[in-house]
């Protein structure tokens, strides 16, 4: 077995919330065109506009208001009034500034693995909100490397775990989504760490790899130190 020298984390909803800020946003959409469509046809018409565009805007905040004002386009058939677009916007840019509020465990498991592996920080969304989050965490002095990418696939793992360490082989990849952050590492050749947040948003769900010898699951980060030393 490879000693594990480099671990990677998410960043939203693994170190900081994030889902939960989109479901308020959510809500108050709905709310803004309660008239025009009930809440459940709203959130399904919306996720379908958000699978839609997310090969053109990429992750993130910009895109989700991008795609809440399509979607209010098309339920008001063209209709919709301008102080409704501008209450989206002003949601939107709400969400640009919300406070971090670190996970349990966040700091803690952080600060000890700083000390004996190399830690990268990969997350998708938009640069400028990411770099502004990792900065009021106060945790962007125990990451090594950050990595702020379009999409997470094996392809980007190995290219991340070669150029941070010495290649996936040694390295683990801690996160919240099993789409993005495990299946893909462990794809790469890393061992893949789930760390599940309650709230998981619909494009992100996948299968667990049960079974798999270099998947992992702990219920929050404070297992994580151990973990790594267990299995490196
Ligand atoms: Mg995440």
């Amino acid at each position: 077995m490879t000693a594990i020298t480099t671990v990677g984390f998410d960043a939203d909803d693994t170190l900081w919330h994030n889902e939960s800020f989109y479901r308020l946003t959510q809500a108050r959409f709905a709310d803004l065109l309660a008239d025009h469509a009930a809440t459940e046809d709203l959130e399904a018409r919306l996720l379908a506009a958000e699978r839609r565009n997310l090969g053109r805007y990429g992750y993130g905040i910009k895109g989700f208001m991008l795609s809440m004002i399509e979607t209010a386009v098309e339920v008001t058939e063209g209709r919709v009034p301008g102080t409704t677009i501008g209450e989206i916007i002003a949601a939107g840019q709400e969400m640009l500034s919300h406070p971090i509020e670190l996970l349990p465990h966040a700091r803690e498991s952080v600060a000890a693995l700083a000390e004996s592996h190399h830690l990268i920080l990969i997350t998708k969304g938009d640069l400028l909100d990411q770099e502004r989050k990792l900065a009021q965490s106060g945790l962007g002095d125990l990451f090594d490397g950050v990595e702020i990418v379009s999409e997470k696939t094996p392809e980007v793992y190995d290219r991340i775990f070669a150029a941070h360490g010495a290649g996936p082989g040694a390295a683990a990849m801690a996160g919240n989504s099993m789409r993005s952050d495990v299946l893909p590492a462990i794809a790469a050749g890393a061992h893949g760490i789930h760390v599940p947040h309650d709230l998981e948003w619909e494009i992100e769900r996948a299968e667990a790899p049960d079974g798999h010898a270099r998947f992992h699951r702990i219920a929050d980060l404070g297992a994580l130190p151990d973990l790594v030393r267990r299995i490196g």
